[in-house]
């Protein structure tokens, strides 16, 4: 049995991962630290034969005994709300973290594959983003200590390639959505669907103009999975390239919820992208890969998750207190 480490096994991608490993037949280790992670996203894999839990911080020296076949490195805080609250475990995950899973799969013989990110781009200059893109980021800006970490990340995951020969994978993961997204991440998903769902207003960063691509969940796995498997060593997008503007995106959220929520205008964030769209042209021809589910499918898979939360996990409000750092 094929053995895969996932950290960042609590959180909203690893979760999946976890549970598509299991499917799959591997023995799968799962770690977190739980500081953005929630054990209620694999509390149903306790019960596996084939699933072991490490409550442990990858920013330490990971110590996993017996062979391991795969690493992905998934742990990090993933919301422009969390990098505001935890800069310097954001900072750490994306440096120590990697550096010690690069350890562990030198040492292992392991395949590793990072969660890196459509923030290396910044606030894109090219548009849709193809790979060769560099990008455009502020190293000192709120989002730079995310930003920074995982081109660090996709830098010393290529030096370890290039020097010690350790076979690597770089996933450029654009927004994905989907069931456990933490409804008070500050997320523009989960934070819209928790606002219909409560009755209150939509609040709308900016004038809602600026633009996203929404992919489902499963359809990111299925393209993780298939990039772990392939032998192509260089970063590659993986995400859906229907591109909304957050304006009509709310108002699809608002139609599905079949409230009559207004939506409320509030300052942009700094340095918030004002266009993101993967150019996804490398996933399609070496992995043969592309998003299935349109949005409207995947938001009513979304909606029905929310629906089944409770109405203590409904009050969530926290993403509010990113007000504090909005632009004056
Ligand atoms: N956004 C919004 N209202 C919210 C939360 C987010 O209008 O309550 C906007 C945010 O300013 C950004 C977009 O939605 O332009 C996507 O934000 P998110 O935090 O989901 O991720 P990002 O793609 O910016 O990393």
């Amino acid at each position: 049995m094929k053995r895969v480490l996932v950290t960042g096994a609590a959180g909203f991608l690893g979760s999946h991962l976890c549970d598509r490993f299991i499917n799959d037949g591997y023995h799968v280790i799962g770690m977190d630290n739980l500081i953005t992670g929630r054990l209620k996203n694999i509390e149903h894999l306790f019960c596996k034969s084939n699933f072991e839990f490490y409550h442990h911080d990858v920013s330490k020296f990971i110590h996993i005994p017996g062979d391991l076949h795969y690493i992905l490195h998934f742990a990090s805080p993933a919301s422009p709300i969390d990098y505001l609250k935890i800069p310097i475990q954001t900072l750490k995950v994306g440096s120590l973290g990697i550096h010690n899973c690069l350890g562990l799969a030198k040492s292992k013989g392991a395949r590793l594959m990072i969660a890196s990110t459509s923030e290396v781009y910044g606030d894109p200059s090219v548009h849709p983003q193809p790979e060769s893109y560099w990008g455009n980021v502020n190293p000192v800006g709120p989002r730079g200590v995310y930003d920074e970490a995982k081109r660090f990340q996709e830098a010393i995951t290529m030096a370890y390639h290039n020097f010690h020969g350790i076979q690597t994978r770089i996933a450029r993961i654009f927004n994905t959505y989907g069931p456990r997204m933490r409804l008070n991440d500050g997320r523009v998903l989960p934070a819209f669907i928790g606002q219909a769902l409560r009755g209150e207003d939509l609040t709308i960063f900016g004038d809602g103009s600026q633009t996203r691509s929404f992919c489902y969940v499963d359809d990111l796995i299925e393209g993780i999975v298939r990039l772990l498997h392939s032998d192509h060593v260089d970063p590659i997008n993986l995400g859906n390239p229907d591109e909304i503007t957050i304006e009509q995106f709310a108002k699809e959220i608002i139609a599905l919820s079949n409230t009559n929520q207004k939506v409320v205008f509030k300052d942009l964030p700094i340095d918030d992208p004002k266009q993101r769209q993967p150019d996804i042209t490398k996933a399609r021809s070496i992995l043969d890969w592309e998003p299935k589910i349109d949005r409207k499918d995947g938001l009513k898979r979304t909606f029905a998750y929310f629906r089944s939360l409770s109405a203590d996990d409904l009050r969530h409000t926290e993403h509010n207190n990113f007000e504090q750092y909005i632009t004056k």
